[in-house]
């Protein structure tokens, strides 16, 4: 099966970019590792489950944790905002969040660009993350903004638009929000990427993954997902010509995003460092438990009886 013909027999995942109902969370971690050289830093992410997501940040890496956060905790999740349509609006709102140099709605607030000396990542990330919600395109989002660690509450900057809400206390997801989430990820599977515009795994990562031109965008996605999000409305269309991507808004050709993947594939093992892995919210690899811990065991119990 090639990625083609898979790409032919899926028809595009209805619900792709909106399941109703869903959680999606931007969530602000902040370290407070005994190490100071990691003691108060903090990480924007993005998660529809963020009980889940703080015990893999706290895990490491091989738990689904991202690389800048392994290591370098125990991390406190001290506030999310949620609320979000979709997975692509809050997936926009985090990479803005991370990249407040680079987004084109914050890249003219020339007092966002950096940290102020003295200033302290979090108030640092507290300043972005007021602007943003006074901006378009998210100022019209009912949005919530949840305050998880109370010694971490503060006033906002400026009044935040009237439909949006700051609550405290943790999150609690609905029953029928988590069996969204077990379909879309059968426990049987192993660790993979998530796509993320349908969200669901993208099992073969090196045929049908495509990610974006702009190497500071971590977008990771299906062929046929992204295909269909560029092709929008044009229906009769089978390959876009040029769209926008849905995280950092670059614009691409079609051919040139395939032209990238085929050099990302040609260059052997670099495929993983191009994508990153700090967007993604994966499902922990299955825990190991004692029944695999022997079957080396019994192996060298065989090797030993056949000398
Ligand atoms: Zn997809
Ligand atoms: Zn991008």
């Amino acid at each position: 099966m090639n990625t083609y013909e898979a790409s032919s027999s899926l028809s595009p995942p209805k619900d792709a970019v909106a399941h109703k109902g869903q959680f999606y969370g931007v969530y602000l971690l902040c370290s407070q590792s005994p190490d100071l050289r990691y003691r108060g830093k903090c990480y924007v992410g993005f998660t529809v489950n963020p009980n889940r997501r703080i015990k893999q940040h706290n895990r490491g890496r091989d738990f689904g944790g991202a690389k800048k956060t392994s290591n370098k905790g125990p991390w406190e999740m001290v506030m999310i905002v949620h609320g979000f349509p979709n997975n692509i609006a809050a997936l926009q709102f985090e990479w803005a969040w991370q990249q407040p140099t680079l987004s084109t709605r914050l890249k003219t607030f020339n007092e966002l660009k950096r940290k102020r000396p003295r200033e302290s990542h979090f108030d640092y990330n507290f300043r972005i993350v007021s602007c943003m919600l006074c901006i378009g395109p998210w100022h019209r989002l009912p949005l919530t903004i949840r305050w998880l660690e109370v010694g971490y509450e503060r006033d906002f900057l400026e009044p935040l638009p009237k439909q949006m809400q700051v609550v405290s206390g943790k999150v609690a997801i609905t029953a029928s929000q988590r069996k969204l989430k077990s379909l879309e990820q059968p426990a049987t599977q192993l660790w993979t990427p998530e796509c993320h515009l349908c969200m669901q795994r993208i099992v073969q990562p090196e045929r049908s993954r495509i990610g974006c031109l702009n190497a500071t965008c971590c977008l990771t996605c299906h062929i046929i997902c992204l295909a269909n999000y560029m092709l929008g409305d044009e229906k009769g269309h089978y390959i876009p010509v040029t769209g926008v991507c849905p995280l950092c808004e670059t614009t691409f050709t079609w051919a040139a995003l395939l032209q990238r993947k085929r050099t990302l594939q040609k260059g052997g093992g670099c495929e993983e460092e191009a994508y990153g892995d700090e967007l993604s919210d994966m499902e922990e690899p299955p825990d190991v438990n004692s029944d695999i811990e022997e079957v080396p065991q019994q192996n060298e119990k065989i090797y030993e009886l056949s000398d």
